[in-house]
C-alpha cells in the first residue's frame, strides 16, 4: 500500500506573502502562468509578483491561458519562457492556468522536442513548479495531472507525465471574486473528486481517508451552496468567510484523493461534453454522478458514502446536483459519441473496480 504526495502545502490567509522566501527558492527567473482576467481582479497575480520582488526574484507574465487549455497555448507559452530563459514556473488561477503551468513547465525542461513529447510514455524532468489556486474545485495544486485540449480529436485528455507542484499556496480570498455559476460548479468538480477516488479500483485506506474527511466537509456546507443558488447573488454577498475557507479545504483533500486513484467514468464521460457543449468541466463531470452512484455495484459503499454527505437517497442527491447545476440536455450523437470513446478510454476504464458495458453506460444519462 502507498500514497505519495509530494507537494509542499500552505493553506492560510496572505500564504503568498508569507511563504515568498520559498517561492522564490525555487529559481532565480520565473515564468507567471495565468488567466486572461480573473487573477488581476482577485489579486493573487499581485500577491506573486509583489512576493518575488521582495525576495529581488525576476518574473515574466504569460497571461493567455484559456478555459480548458489547449496545447497551441502551451507551446507559445514555452516559446516565450525559453527566450526568458526561465528556470521555474508558477501557475496563478483555476484548474486552467494550474495544468498548463504543468505542460509548459515539462515543454521548457524539454526545449528541443515536439509537442507529441506531451503524449509520450516517457521519463523526463520539468522545471520546479508552485500553484496558486483561485478556484475551489481541481485539486490541481496537489495533483500531478494536467489536462489539455486536443483540437484534432475533439476532446481533452491528461498528458503522460506526472508532473507534481513543489509548492502550493491556498488562500480562500482569491475564491471570493468567483462567480456563482464557477463557484457552484467547481465545488461539484472537487465533489466529483471524493467520489470517484473512493469508488475506484486503486482505493487504499490513504485515499479513502481524504475522501471521507472531505465528504464530512462538504455535509457542512452543502446547504451554504443551495442556499446561495437560490439567492442567486454572487457568493461573496452570501457565503462566510468560513465556507469560503471549507471550499478550497475541500479541493485541496480532493485533489490529494486523485492524486493517487485518478478519477474515473464521471469525468471520462465529460470531456466530450465539455469540448463539444462548452459546459464547464464541473458541471459536465456532475451531471454523471447520480448515473455512476445508482449504476455502481457495491451499493453498501454508495450508501455509505451517501449518508456521509447529507442524503438518505440516490435521488436526494440527484435533486439536490440538478439544484446547484442545472440541466442539461446531452444530444443523442453526442452521446452515442461520448459512450462508444469511453469503452475505448482504458486510462479511465481500469479505474472502475467493475466490468462495464455499452448498456452500462447507457444508464449514466439522467
Ligand atoms: P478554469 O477553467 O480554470 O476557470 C474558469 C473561469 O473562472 C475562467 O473564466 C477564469 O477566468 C475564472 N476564474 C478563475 N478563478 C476565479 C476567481 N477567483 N474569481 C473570478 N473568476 C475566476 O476553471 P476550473 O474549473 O478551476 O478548471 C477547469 C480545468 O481544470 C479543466 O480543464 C479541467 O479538465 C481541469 N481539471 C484538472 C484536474 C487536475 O487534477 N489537474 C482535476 C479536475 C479538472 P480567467 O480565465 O480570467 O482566469
Ligand atoms: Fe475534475
Amino acid at each position: 500500500m502507498q500514497i505519495y504526495l509530494p507537494t509542499n502545502v500552505y493553506s492560510e490567509t496572505d500564504c503568498v506573502m508569507n511563504h515568498r522566501k520559498e517561492l522564490a527558492a525555487l529559481g532565480s527567473r520565473a515564468l507567471l502562468v495565468t488567466g486572461k482576467h480573473s487573477s488581476r481582479i482577485n489579486g493573487a497575480l499581485e500577491d506573486v509578483q509583489k512576493a518575488l520582488q521582495e525576495e529581488r526574484t525576476s518574473y515574466v507574465v504569460f497571461d493567455e491561458i484559456e478555459e480548458n487549455p489547449s496545447i497551441e497555448t502551451v507551446i507559445k507559452a514555452r516559446t516565450l519562457g525559453v527566450q526568458e530563459q526561465v528556470d521555474f514556473v508558477v501557475g496563478i488561477g483555476g484548474g486552467s492556468p494550474m495544468d498548463a503551468a504543468k505542460a509548459i513547465a515539462l515543454m521548457i525542461a524539454n526545449p528541443t522536442e515536439i509537442q507529441e513529447l506531451l503524449y509520450q510514455k516517457r521519463e523526463l524532468p520539468a522545471l520546479p513548479l508552485a500553484e496558486i489556486p483561485t478556484t475551489a474545485g481541481t485539486g490541481s495544486e496537489v495533483t500531478p495531472y494536467a489536462i489539455l485540449t486536443i483540437h484534432a480529436r475533439k476532446t481533452k485528455q491528461s498528458i503522460s507525465h506526472k508532473i507534481y507542484p513543489s509548492l502550493a499556496l491556498i488562500d480562500s480570498r482569491y475564491l471570493k471574486t468567483a462567480s456563482l455559476n464557477t463557484l457552484l460548479d467547481t465545488a461539484v468538480d472537487a465533489l466529483a473528486h471524493l467520489i470517484e477516488s473512493y469508488l475506484n479500483a486503486n482505493a487504499n485506506v490513504y485515499n479513502r481517508m481524504y475522501s471521507e474527511k472531505g465528504l464530512s466537509l462538504f455535509a457542512e456546507i452543502k446547504d451554504d451552496l443551495t442556499q446561495c443558488r437560490r439567492q442567486g447573488k454572487e457568493p461573496v454577498l452570501s457565503l462566510s468567510d468560513t465556507v469560503f475557507g471549507s471550499l478550497m479545504q475541500i479541493a485541496a483533500i480532493a485533489g490529494m484523493a486523485i492524486a493517487h486513484t485518478g478519477t474515473s467514468l464521471p469525468h471520462g464521460l465529460s470531456y466530450p461534453v465539455t469540448y463539444e457543449m462548452h459546459v464547464p468541466h464541473g458541471k459536465a463531470v456532475g451531471i454523471f454522478l447520480p448515473g455512476f452512484l445508482a449504476c455502481y455495484q457495491n451499493k453498501e459503499e454508495v450508501e455509505m458514502l451517501l449518508k456521509r454527505m447529507g442524503f438518505a437517497t440516490v435521488e436526494d442527491f440527484t435533486e439536490y446536483l440538478q439544484e446547484l447545476l442545472g440541466k442539461l440536455e446531452i444530444p443523442d450523437h453526442l452521446w452515442d459519441e461520448d459512450v462508444k470513446s469511453m469503452l475505448e478510454n482504458q486510462e479511465k476504464l481500469k479505474n472502475y473496480p467493475f466490468p462495464i458495458d455499452q448498456q452500462a453506460l447507457y444508464a449514466f444519462r439522467r
